[in-house]
């Protein structure tokens, strides 16, 4: 199997990049942004419960998407390669949790891959998505508390597999196609 998690801060590019990926080779896109609007768009209860952190701009609490997480992989896992996960894990316990869900499945994260790219630019991208996405946590008032969240709670995810020597950085800044071919590039390296 081959699992990857897209790795950066909100508007880095992982959900555009993500979808190429899972194209390119064949694997299941896991989304907990998506599966979160997904529930809030079917007003489940978990999607209730789910929306006040979203519209602040905060983290849904660990125990709510990884429980979330945990019923889509299973749902999924007989029929699929490997998965791309994208904004999952958001927190080390999220991070703990997903690499106990894959050893009981006799299986790992294979690679971490960071997008990079500036404040100033992740900005900017949200505010612009926000215009066309109806998405209303893409403001510029929020980005700051997504931010934020990112780099106290989602940051130290990127440590805890660089100490499984799993992390790797790549620039997520330029054109959409020179990013996957700088993604593929690494995905292509991976067992080799
Ligand atoms: P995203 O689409 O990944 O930017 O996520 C949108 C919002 O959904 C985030 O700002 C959080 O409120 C929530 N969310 C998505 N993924 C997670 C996660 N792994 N842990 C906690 N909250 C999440």
């Amino acid at each position: 199997m081959l699992n990857l998690i897209l790795f950066g801060p909100p508007g880095s590019g992982k959900g555009t990049q993500a979808l190429r990926l899972v194209k390119r080779y064949q694997l299941c896109h896991i989304s907990s942004g998506d599966l979160l609007r997904e529930e809030r768009a079917n007003n489940t209860s978990l999607g209730q419960e789910a929306q006040k952190y979203m519209d602040a701009g905060q983290l849904v609490p660990d125990a709510v998407v990884i429980g979330m997480i945990s019923n889509k992989i299973d749902q999924q896992w007989n029929s699929i390669k490997g998965v791309i996960f994208d904004g999952f894990p958001r927190t080390v316990a999220q991070a703990i949790a997903l690499d106990d869900m894959l050893a009981q499945k006799n299986t790992q994260i294979n690679q971490v891959i960071a997008l990079e790219v500036s404040l100033e630019e992740l900005t900017q991208r949200i505010v612009e998505r926000g215009k066309v996405s109806g998405r209303s946590d893409d403001t510029a008032e929020t980005v700051v508390k997504r931010y934020e969240e990112y780099q106290n709670k989602t940051l130290p995810v990127a440590q805890h597999y660089e100490h499984q020597n799993k992390l790797v950085a790549i620039k997520g800044e330029g054109s959409i196609d020179d990013i996957t071919a700088a993604l593929s590039a690494v995905v292509d390296r991976i067992g080799q």
